[in-house]
C-alpha cells in the first residue's frame, strides 16, 4: 500500500527500540516539585499562593488575566516552600514555585461536568483553560485558543497527531495503545467543541501496534474517525507537513492551519482534555520518555509535572559513566540539558542521553554551496541564505526570504555536510528580525 507523506523532509535513524515496548510505568510521588509560572506560548501567570501555603494535588496556584495563557495547579500535596528562580530546561533560570510534599495525596477537582454532550461550548472552552491545558506535543499552545477559532474561520476537519516523528520518542506511541479510549474520547470532544464531522488521526508507520489499536477502538466505539497511517519521514509532526500529508491541503506562508479549515492536536491532549473534561482532573501530570544508549533502564513513564529529570534519571536506573550528551524533547529539536535539576514542564516529551558513540564532536567547514540544505528544508526556504544575512545583520533580507516561516526543524542542519548550525543561526536571525522591527516601529511612532 502507498503511504502519504509531505514533500522534501528526511529518514533519520529513528533510534525508537531503546523505549517503544516499555510500558508506561507511574512515577512513585516526587518529594520536591518546581512548577514554572510559564510552561505555555502566551502570557505568564503569577502567583495565588506564598511561602508556607499548604496546597492540595490540583489546586490553582498560578494564573493570568489574559486570554492566551494557561493556568499552573499544584502537582502535588504539601507545603509552599518558597517561589525562586530555579533552572528551567530551555536553558535559563525562571521564577517557579516550590513545594515540598507532605502528609497524605488529597486532590482539588475542577468544577464536575456532567455530560459533555449537552454542556455549552463556551463552558467546555472554559473547562479546558481552567485545566490548564496547552499541546503536550511541545508547542505548549494554550489548547483552548486552539479550539476557538474566529467566526471568519470556517473548520471542517480535525487531526489528531500521532505522528512523534522525533528521533528516540515513544511517549505517544504507548499512549496510544495504552489510552486509546481516553485519547478517542479527547478527540470526539474536541470535535464536537468546533462543530466538525470529519476527524483523522495521522500515524507514521513504525507505530504497528499503535495503528493497530487506533483502528480497532474507533471500530468498536462507533467514532466516525479515519485512521491515517503515514510514511515515515521527519518532520511529519510538523502541523503543516501533517495537514498536507493527510489531506493534501498546503497552509500558505504566514498563514495558519485554521486558514486551511484544519485544526490539529497532539494525542497526549486529547488525553489530557478527556480527563478535564469528564474526571475534572486539572493537568498535573504527563507521559515522558527517558531513553537513548545513556540511560541504563530506558522507560516511559507518568509523571508529576516539576518532577526533577534527575528522579526521572534514578527510577530509569541512572545515566551511564560516558553519558555526553541530554537533550529535552528529543535530537532534533530538543534542547540540550546542562542541569538534571531542571523540572519536567507541560512540554517534555522526552529527555534523551546519548554516550559519545552516537555524537560526534563536529567541526564546522565554510558552506560548500552543494543545496543539501535547500533541497531538504519542508518549507522551501533558503537555510544558507538565512544564516548568512542573520550573520551580516541583514534584517530586510531575513523577512523578504521568510525567515519566520522557519519551524526550526533541524533537517538542514542535520543533513549539511558542512555541520553549519543552521537552526542556531535561524533563531537569532529571528530575534534580529524581531528587534529590527520594534526599533522601527519606535522610530515610526
Ligand atoms: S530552514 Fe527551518 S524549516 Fe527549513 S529545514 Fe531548516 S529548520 Fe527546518
Ligand atoms: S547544506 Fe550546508 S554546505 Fe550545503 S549549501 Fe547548505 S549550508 Fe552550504
Amino acid at each position: 500500500m502507498k503511504l502519504s507523506t509531505f514533500k522534501k523532509g528526511l529518514h533519520p535513524e529513528d533510534y525508537k527500540y531503546f523505549s517503544h515496548d516499555q510500558a508506561i510505568e507511574t512515577l512513585p510521588l516526587p518529594d520536591d516539585v518546581y512548577l514554572p509560572l510559564q510552561q505555555h506560548i502566551g502570557a505568564a501567570c503569577e502567583p495565588l499562593v506564598k511561602k508556607g501555603d499548604r496546597v492540595r494535588t490540583g489546586q490553582l496556584i498560578a494564573n493570568s488575566s489574559s486570554y492566551v495563557s494557561a493556568p499552573v495547579h499544584a502537582s502535588i500535596t504539601g507545603v509552599v516552600m518558597d517561589i525562586e528562580k530555579y533552572y528551567h530546561p530551555l536553558g535559563m533560570r525562571a521564577t517557579m514555585i516550590h513545594i515540598r510534599r507532605e502528609g497524605e495525596e488529597e486532590w482539588e477537582l475542577l468544577e464536575k461536568i456532567q455530560d459533555w454532550k449537552w454542556t455549552p461550548k463556551e463552558k467546555l472552552l472554559e473547562t479546558i483553560r481552567n485545566a490548564g491545558i496547552v499541546g503536550l506535543g511541545g508547542a505548549t499552545f494554550p489548547t483552548h485558543v486552539k479550539l476557538n477559532p474566529p467566526d471568519d474561520k470556517t473548520i471542517d476537519s480535525f487531526i489528531l497527531n500521532g505522528v512523534e516523528c522525533e528521533p528516540y520518542l515513544t511517549a505517544d506511541d504507548r499512549l496510544m495503545i495504552e489510552q486509546s479510549d481516553k485519547i478517542l474520547l479527547g478527540m470526539a470532544i474536541m470535535m464536537h467543541i468546533l462543530d466538525v464531522q470529519k476527524g483523522y488521526i495521522g500515524i507514521e508507520n513504525n507505530k504497528p501496534e499503535a495503528i493497530a489499536r487506533m483502528q480497532k477502538r474507533v471500530v468498536e466505539l462507533g467514532y466516525p474517525f479515519k485512521v491515517v497511517p503515514l510514511k515515515v519521514k521527519y518532520p511529519q509532526g510538523a502541523e503543516k507537513m501533517l495537514i498536507y500529508s493527510v489531506l493534501k491541503r498546503k497552509v500558505p506562508y504566514s498563514k495558519l492551519p485554521m486558514d486551511v479549515g484544519v485544526v490539529v492536536n497532539n494525542v497526549a491532549t486529547a488525553f489530557a482534555v478527556a480527563e478535564a473534561v469528564t474526571e475534572a482532573k486539572p493537568l498535573v501530570r504527563r507521559v515522558i520518555t527517558l531513553t537513548g544508549d545513556g540511560v541504563n533502564q530506558p522507560k516511559n513513564l507518568m509523571v508529576r509535572l516539576g518532577t526533577p529529570f534527575k528522579d526521572l534519571f534514578e527510577a530509569c536506573g541512572n545515566v551511564k559513566d560516558d553519558v555526553h550528551r541530554i537533550f529535552m524533547g528529543g535530537p532534533m529539536m530538543g534542547m540540550t540539558q546542562y542541569h538534571l535539576e531542571s523540572p519536567v514542564v507541560k512540554g517534555s516529551s522526552g529527555i534523551v542521553a546519548v554516550t559519545g558513540e552516537l555524537v560526534e564532536e563536529l567541526t564546522t567547514f565554510p558552506c560548500i554551496r552543494c543545496g543539501a540544505c535547500v533541497r531538504t528544508c519542508p518549507m522551501n526556504l533558503m537555510p544558507l541564505r538565512l544564516s548568512k544575512f542573520t550573520q551580516e545583520k541583514k534584517c530586510e533580507d531575513l523577512e523578504s526570504y521568510g525567515i519566520m516561516n522557519c519551524i526550526e526543524c533541524g533537517s538542514c542542519a542535520f543533513v549539511c555536510p558542512a555541520n553549519i548550525p543552521l537552526v542556531q543561526w535561524i533563531r537569532v536571525g529571528k530575534i534580529r528580525l524581531r528587534e529590527h522591527k520594534a526599533k522601527k516601529a519606535k522610530e515610526n511612532a
